[in-house]
């Protein structure tokens, strides 16, 4: 089986980043888990599903219908058709994948549609389950966490940089209340796997820690 690098943490700690920049640089695949539930969120809301209707819901995220497109260097997410590579980046549809992603039937669902990323020469799976329960024999797992003052910093100077306004105050409480739901559900909760190495980010820069991570696989 092809080998497996797992990013695991909480939102904003600079997982998408490093992992994107280390699977460019080893040549590997990548696995953005998150964009799975941001998708199976989008497609129940455009459905008319209840995002606590756990079978139906369920049943969508088994069955969606998405496709990841590489085009001009730039990656476009395709749900049914439609171009959702924004859409499902805004916060609101982060806190609608976090609602959905407390259903443990729905988190079954997505397992095997996960694990088909896992291709040679290997795969680098971001995620918050990436170590626990998905990819439980990956060769190396990263647990990467920052300061949450520091991440709704990090997502401000983003959405600033995209022409959004957002206010740091209200990113604060709204990664905080991520947070909460997503170490506090019954079903995979945030937390690092016991043989995870967890990097705290709050003091370093994303080529840092592109570096350390890459030191660590090699030896
Ligand atoms: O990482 P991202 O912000 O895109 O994830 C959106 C939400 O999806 C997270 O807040 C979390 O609730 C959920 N998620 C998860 N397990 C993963 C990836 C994301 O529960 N492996």
């Amino acid at each position: 089986c092809a080998a497996v690098l797992a990013i695991d943490g909480p939102g904003g700690a600079g997982k998408g980043t490093v992992s994107r920049l280390i699977a460019e640089r080893l040549g590997w695949h990548l696995l953005d888990s998150g964009a799975l539930y941001r998708l199976t969120a989008q497609a129940a809301l455009k459905h008319g599903i209840a995002l606590d209707d756990e079978p139906a819901v369920a049943r969508l995220a088994g069955s969606l219908d998405v496709a990841f497109l590489a085009e001009d260097g730039a990656a476009r997410v395709v749900l049914e058709g439609e171009d959702v590579s924004a859409a499902i980046r805004t916060e609101a549809m982060g806190e609608c994948a976090s609602r959905v992603a407390a259903l443990a039937a729905v988190r079954q669902a997505l397992l095997a549609r996960q694990r088909d990323f896992q291709k040679p020469p290997g795969l680098v799976a971001d995620g918050r389950d990436m170590g626990t329960v998905v990819f439980p024999g990956a060769a190396l797992k990263i647990f990467l966490t920052a300061s949450a003052e520091e991440r709704a910093r990090r997502r401000l100077l983003q959405l600033q940089e995209a022409g959004v306004d957002a206010s740091l105050p209200s990113l604060l409480k709204e990664i905080q209340a991520r947070d909460a739901r997503d170490m506090q559900r019954a079903v995979a909760p945030l937390k690092p796997a016991d043989d995870a190495i967890e990097l705290d980010t709050t003091e370093l820069s994303i080529p840092d820690v592109v570096d350390h991570i890459q030191r660590l696989l090699e030896d």
